[in-house]
């Protein structure tokens, strides 16, 4: 441990993701004289050509649509600020909490669950597709910028976090170990804390830019009960400043406020499962069973989030507009895929090179996960003659 480490660890709860739990690394490495092992995992992260495309790649609506949306990496910008304070609060680790959540979507396709799907689709026969897998993959192996090894190195605590434990891997033999041991454990508080900031940020957010988008109308969030809740704690306080705002300027506050209260709420519940359980160490929190996790909202908000998110699957996520650009973005996936399986000498050399090794579906599907929206469409037209 180096004397950074050793100091961060003292400002931790005892139960948080200690940095001598770290678990070293695949490939070992010296210490960084400067950061601790968890920092250098997260700046590693940025650095990578992964995490600059997700700026091009779709959350729900097309980086082309409009300038103001979320992509994938704002969102993963918006998920690391949401539970790093979160964990600041409860004492957790937060140079951990952002590494789990700058690289939470690393493995998204173009074109949002439209290109997950169609990939899945695709790849059915030759082990399937899935984000959350291909998040691993891109970390483990897929990135390329170190002389002695693939992918980021990145330490086997911060491997296990991006797990997701109910999940079997089989996406890589030298994760398959890590994989074992977390699929019987429970995600300890740092994991579980980006997953819930992650639902909490893109109900808020997809809310937002369906709102700016004009496929939902502010008369109709009446239908949800925190809005409705929302809307009358504000307008306790600030019922004229509320009425006088820009109609635009009156939906973000109140959803900027929807998203403090849910934010508060998980704080508080938290705590209070903590106050009851009492853990120890780390593993008094892996060890249990997942409805006894203490990281959750309260009961009544559970439910209102849980309408939150059926309205928006109806009225947003199902919206003809949605539906085709989701449709748009198949099409391209599905294009591509057949062109690059039946004729692989189009791929780049670098590409083909990985064939033999990994065969061909599989390293079509990392070619094609990895690109980012506008270079997807671009590919189509070239091949499509457009
Ligand atoms: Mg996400």
């Amino acid at each position: 441990m180096t004397p950074q480490e050793e100091y961060a660890d003292t400002l931790l709860v005892s139960y948080a993701m200690r940095h001598t739990a770290s678990e070293g690394r695949l490939f070992a490495e010296e210490p960084d004289p400067y950061r601790t092992c968890f920092q250098r995992d997260r700046d590693r992260i940025i650095h990578s050509k992964a995490f600059r495309r997700l700026g091009y790649k779709t959350q729900v609506f097309a980086n082309s649509e409009g300038d103001n949306y979320r992509t994938r990496l704002t969102h993963s910008l918006e998920v690391a600020q949401l539970s790093r304070s979160v964990a600041c609060t409860l004492r957790l680790n937060q140079d951990y909490t952002e590494c789990l959540a700058l690289a939470h979507d690393l493995g998204h396709t173009p074109f949002g669950h439209a290109g997950q799907d169609t990939l899945h689709a695709l790849m059915k026969a030759h082990g399937g597709f899935e984000h959350n897998c291909q998040s691993l993959r891109i970390v483990a192996e897929l990135e390329t910028r170190y002389l002695d090894f693939n992918g980021l190195n990145l330490t086997l605590a911060t491997l296990a976090g991006m797990m997701k434990h109910t999940r079997i891997y089989t996406c890589d033999t030298s994760l398959e170990e890590i994989c074992q041991k977390r699929s019987q454990e429970s995600p300890n508080l740092e994991a579980a804390l980006v997953d819930i900031c992650d639902q909490v940020a893109y109900l808020h957010h997809d809310l937002e830019d369906g709102l700016d988008s004009n496929l939902l109308k502010v008369e109709e969030l009446t239908e949800i009960t925190l809005w409705r809740d929302t809307q009358q704690t504000v307008a306790a306080t600030h019922n004229e400043t509320l009425q006088a705002a820009r109609p635009q300027v009156r939906f973000r506050f109140l959803l900027k406020q929807m998203l403090s209260h849910c934010i508060q709420d998980l704080i508080t519940e938290t705590r209070r499962q903590l106050d009851q359980q009492n853990p120890q160490t780390l593993q008094d929190i892996t060890a249990l069973k997942p409805q006894d996790h203490p990281l959750r909202f309260s009961a009544p908000l559970q439910k209102n989030l849980k309408q939150l998110r059926t309205f928006l699957f109806e009225r947003l996520y199902r919206h003809p507009s949605v539906n085709q650009m989701a449709r748009r973005g198949a099409r391209i996936i599905q294009l591509l895929f057949t062109e690059y399986s039946q004729h692989p000498e189009i791929l780049p050399r670098h590409v083909q090179a990985r064939i033999p090794q990994h065969g061909l579906h599989r390293v079509v599907s990392d070619y094609i996960s990895g690109m980012t929206d506008r270079f997807a469409a671009q590919a189509y037209s070239y091949l499509m003659l457009l």
